[in-house]
């Protein structure tokens, strides 16, 4: 399995693999819109889908949060709540749907072959690679670790639903930047990854940065729209 880890200064993190599930979209829901496939790759047997959407509310659910006390837990709800407000808004559509990378291009780095349209939808879906079942939600399994010396901030791969936090980083962190972390740990979740730590112009980081940005103003009390 190949492994990222995240190091830097300012969020996010993770440990990922490109091993990709290949289960095809179901068409079940009733508000669902088809995004025409453009430009992927015929590698990539998992978008080869004509992409639907969940075209209604995205929510947040926590599955399953694991060592984290009371206190804690306020953090993560904090952050539940403010990503949740955050994804639904027109600006966080917009601001993904113009997203543009370091080469000038409107598209994602590491993106599959999908433009900022099929990101996007792929994200408000909301069926995680490992949880086909659950469209519209954004789930999470959580798990607090403790190691000092590390550089990690969290971590996930592409077997495991849990997305594995360390305090070392959590404990300090604002309510936005554990909201901008889950959102980039949760990217991996429907597939998307980074080439490196560095590489903030992929849909994990790039997300991520949006979500925090955000929930940061939220936070202070603007209404965002
Ligand atoms: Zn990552």
């Amino acid at each position: 399995m190949k492994n990222w880890m995240f190091s830097l200064s300012l969020l996010l993190c993770a440990s990922f693999s490109n091993t990709q599930s290949t289960a095809p979209h179901e068409h079940e829901h009733s508000q669902q819109f088809t995004l025409a496939p453009k430009t992927l790759k015929a590698t990539d047997a998992r978008f080869i889908q004509p992409y639907t959407v969940n075209a209604g509310y995205l929510a947040v659910k926590g599955m399953e949060i694991k060592g984290f006390d009371a206190k804690s837990m306020e953090k993560v709800e904090q952050a539940f709540d403010v990503m949740e407000k955050v994804v639904n808004t027109e600006e966080f559509k917009s601001r993904v749907l113009n997203f543009v990378n370091t080469q000038g291009k409107t598209e994602f780095a590491s993106n599959k072959g999908l433009t900022n349209e099929q990101v996007y939808a792929r994200f408000m879906d909301g069926r995680e690679d490992l949880q086909q079942d659950t469209p519209g939600e954004m789930n999470f399994f959580l798990k607090l670790y403790h190691k000092r010396y590390s550089k990690v901030i969290g971590w996930t791969n592409a077997d495991i639903n849990t997305i594995n936090i360390n305090w070392k980083f959590f404990k300090g962190f604002k309510p936005s930047d554990v909201a901008g972390n889950f959102a980039h740990e949760w990217t991996h979740k429907i597939g998307f990854g980074h080439k490196s730590a560095a590489e903030h112009d992929s849909a994990p980081y790039a997300i991520g940065y949006i979500v925090r940005e955000m929930s940061e103003r939220a936070l202070k009390g603007e209404e965002l729209h």
